[in-house]
């Protein structure tokens, strides 16, 4: 997959394949056999593309122990490709988004010489993508970077676009930019060890894709049934779980390609962020990122009075375990919602849906084979649309529309009675 904007162009590599065979097959450098899908990757693009001298990889303690092997292997290839490596293993969490972080990341390359054509490497959740690309977009007036996502929120979402950013105490991801990495490397193995709470963080933004056109992605979640099913999925049908990783990333790489600076149909990606940010921002980080996002678009449903499809995402999100969040208070959530960064002229700028089409209903009467087909008759039927057809389709999924706040406490108020 080749990744397109106005000033850069990048490329995702994404494979379950869990053999990484055709990483193999593709790969030339002589380096060895180690069973290293980031490294194989990574080593073929680097003898074509860079000319960096030393690397840093950033990286979260967690993800070092977890993903001990692949990280060692990853560091052994680019030594074997006769370059410098350096490393950095940050607390895992939000709270690591920090510009002191950065700082601190800046002065280890400044002392160990790095020049503006070093490369850094981001592996690791979105906390780590978001603060190695913030760092990597100005060291130096800014550096090649490589993001390899191992969280399904980092891969789907975070890793693509070039947004970058670290949270001030003020509130998150005040101070960014919009920087491309050269490279995002991904793959479904990764996603095996991730705990149930951040799985199912990354399916709260597959809802939200669900939710722009892509029916056929809620109705997969549907089909894998609850968070048991969904790694199961991950380890016993790749088929299945690739269309739908394929179908998020290309919906990204799709708006993305056509509004890299979010003045228009990029504003769709954030379908269920308004509301959910001010509810993560309200709750004091405690509701982490994805379950607000997922409780963001039930409120969006709720509140365009979508009233099917507020039912349907609300029994997908108890059987995955994502707490529905009814009971909000709106004075609260109101503060926030005024702070949002989206917000202009004493009002919000609200992301609407329109009902999706091509449910497929009454699963219940269909055998679960004949319920896979039709949603792989469905991915298929959608991998045949071109670009253009395929924004399109976005673009008739949803609206902007502008409330004041004043409306939108009124209308918040009288939905959290109900
Ligand atoms: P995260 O990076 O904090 O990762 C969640 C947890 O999973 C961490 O404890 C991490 O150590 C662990 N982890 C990572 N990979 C693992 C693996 N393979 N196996 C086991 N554990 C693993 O959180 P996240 O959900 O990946 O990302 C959230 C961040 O992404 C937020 O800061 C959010 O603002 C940001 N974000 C950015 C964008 C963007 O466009 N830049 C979009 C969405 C979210």
């Amino acid at each position: 997959m080749d990744i397109t904007n106005d000033q850069d162009r990048y490329d995702i590599i994404f494979t379950s394949n869990l053999n990484s065979d055709d990483l193999m097959k593709n790969q030339n450098n002589g380096i060895g056999s180690e069973s290293c899908v980031a490294g194989h990757a990574m080593a073929t693009w680097f003898a074509i593309h860079l000319r960096c001298r030393k690397v840093i990889v950033i990286t979260d303690t967690n993800v070092a122990i977890t993903l001990e092997d692949e990280l060692k292997s990853l560091i052994s290839y680019i030594r074997k490709l006769g370059l410098e490596v350096h490393y950095k293993a940050l607390k895992p969490g939000e709270n690591s988004k920090t510009l002191k972080n950065a700082e601190k990341i800046w002065e280890q390359m400044a002392e160990s010489e790095f020049g503006r054509t070093d490369l850094m490497i981001a592996f690791g959740g979105g906390v780590i993508g978001d603060l190695a690309g913030f760092c990597a977009s100005v060291y130096m007036r800014g550096m090649a970077f490589i993001q390899i996502p191992t969280t399904l929120l980092a891969q789907i979402d975070s890793s693509i676009g070039g947004k970058v950013a670290v949270n001030l105490t003020q509130g998150k991801n005040l101070v960014g930019s919009f920087y491309n990495p050269e490279l995002v490397i991904m793959h479904g193995k990764f996603l095996k060890t991730l705990p149930n709470s951040v799985l199912s963080d990354g399916i709260g933004e597959l809802i939200k894709y669900g939710y722009l056109g892509n029916p056929e992605l809620l109705n997969t979640l549907k089909y894998f049934g609850d968070i048991n099913g969904f790694k199961n999925a991950i380890e016993n049908d790749m088929v299945l779980f690739d269309d739908m990783i394929q179908l998020a990333l290309r919906t990204k790489k799709v708006v993305v390609e056509n509004d890299f600076k979010e003045m228009g149909i990029r504003k769709y990606l954030n379908f269920g962020h308004t509301i959910g940010h001010a509810i993560e921002s309200g709750e004091n980080f405690k509701i982490s990122h994805g379950h607000c996002v997922a409780n963001g678009c039930l409120w969006a449903l709720r509140i365009a009075g979508k009233w099917d499809d507020y039912y349907f995402l609300r029994s997908l999100m108890d059987s995955y375990g994502i707490p529905v969040l009814l009971e909000i208070d709106v004075s609260r959530i109101m503060v926030y919602l005024r702070r949002d960064k989206k917000s202009e002229n004493n009002g919000v700028n609200f992301i609407l849906t329109n009902s999706v089409q091509g449910h497929i209903e009454n699963q219940e009467k269909i055998s679960m084979v004949d319920t896979r087909q039709l949603i792989l008759a469905q991915y298929k039927e959608n991998s045949n649309l071109s670009d253009e057809e395929f924004l399109l389709k976005i673009k008739n999924s949803a609206r902007i529309q502008w409330f004041s706040f004043d409306e939108l406490q009124k209308k918040l108020s009288v939905l959290a009675e109900r």
